[in-house]
């Protein structure tokens, strides 16, 4: 049996780019795997307000138990009530570098997106090392993520290597990334991922009414003005979203056809992106609404006390590995 871990942070409420990235996964590896689900909190910090990340623990929760995540099959568990993982971190930083980290590609673009050329929080830089240490002190196989976190595995896996290398194989372990069919869903926008923090996804507890104004302000071709006219398919946010969850891909191969052609218009598109995406997140919204948060509070709080014992005994091989149990040892 595989070990999984994956986590998002508690920036706001999860939306259809963590579904089709990471989420429908973590269904799927529960049945057969041993799977912790992290609520990145500490993480979150690096670059939001305390408060922001409070108020959306539970509603993440929410959203894990609503799209199907059972908490028989998945541990979950709050990054920041499990102390070792800080210290781990600390200890990780000595063995990675500035200009390692500077390079990090999702990082680089995410300091442009955050306006941080001039202002960056060493927090920030360094949350990658911060995932090593979330992803090797459980001992995770397979981290089923979207594709800008790849960069973050390659790191964890270069750190792992030097720890190995310095203090002694087998202590902690190399992972993989399990990546979706759709590893980076777009933006509403035409941006290049749907995100929390850009403010241009469809949320899985969105009403009606907002999905239905989402889809019709999605980004089509500019130069598809008359729908006789030939549009571009390849950028069209609508058929990407279609890509995504739309389930007869014969038809929306015609579709494609017909649009690259002239003579089907974003309109009638756009409905039936509409409908499509109503009725998946229809039943996601009623389960959500039947959750409460003390249950959700107390999910959490089992799952993350069984996590904290993982992450006591790993430490417990890395300090004696690192020989910092001094302590113990005289
Ligand atoms: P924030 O804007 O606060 O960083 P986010 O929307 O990027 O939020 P995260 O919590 O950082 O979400 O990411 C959690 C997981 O969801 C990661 O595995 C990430 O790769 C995946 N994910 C997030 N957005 C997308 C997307 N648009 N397409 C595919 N996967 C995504
Ligand atoms: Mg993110």
């Amino acid at each position: 049996m595989s070990i999984i871990l994956t986590g998002d942070r508690p920036t706001g409420k999860l939306h259809l780019g963590h579904y089709v990235g990471s989420l429908k996964s973590r269904v799927e590896l529960q049945e057969k795997h041993e799977q912790y689900v992290m609520i990145a909190d500490l993480q979150a910090m690096t670059d939001n307000n305390a408060d922001i990340i409070s108020t959306n623990i539970l509603e993440v929760m929410k959203d894990y138990i609503s799209i199907g995540l059972n908490p028989d099959k998945t541990t979950f568990l709050l990054q920041s009530a499990i102390p070792e993982l800080t210290e781990l971190t600390f200890y990780y930083m000595n063995l990675v570098t500035l200009g390692r980290l500077e390079r990090n590609p999702t990082v680089k673009t995410e300091i442009q997106q955050k306006n941080y050329e001039n202002s960056l929080p060493m927090g920030f830089l360094c949350y990658p090392v911060s995932q090593a240490a979330d992803i090797t002190i459980f001992q995770a196989d397979f981290v089923p993520v979207g594709n800008d976190q790849i960069p973050m595995i390659e790191q964890t896996n270069e750190i792992v290597r030097k720890f190995s290398a310095t203090y002694g194989e087998g202590i902690v372990k190399e992972a993989k990334a399990v990546l979706s069919n759709t590893q980076r869903l777009v933006g509403i926008d035409g941006k290049a991922k749907a995100s929390k923090s850009l403010g241009n996804a469809i949320i899985l507890s969105d009403s009606e009414e907002e999905i239905r104004r989402k889809v019709f302000e999605m980004y089509t071709d500019p130069n598809h003005i008359h729908v006789s006219d030939p549009g571009k398919v390849e950028g069209n946010v609508v058929f990407e979203y279609l890509d995504a969850f739309y389930e007869d891909k014969n038809h929306l191969e015609d579709l494609k056809a017909h649009y690259a052609k002239g003579g089907l218009g974003d309109v009638k598109l756009k409905k039936l992106l509409n409908q499509t995406l109503q009725d998946f997140i229809a039943p996601i919204r009623e389960r959500r609404n039947a959750l409460n948060d003390a249950d959700m509070k107390n999910i959490l709080l089992s799952g993350t006390k069984k996590a904290r014992e993982v992450a006591v005994r790993t430490m417990k091989n890395v300090r004696s590995a690192m020989k910092i149990n001094f302590f113990e040892q005289h």
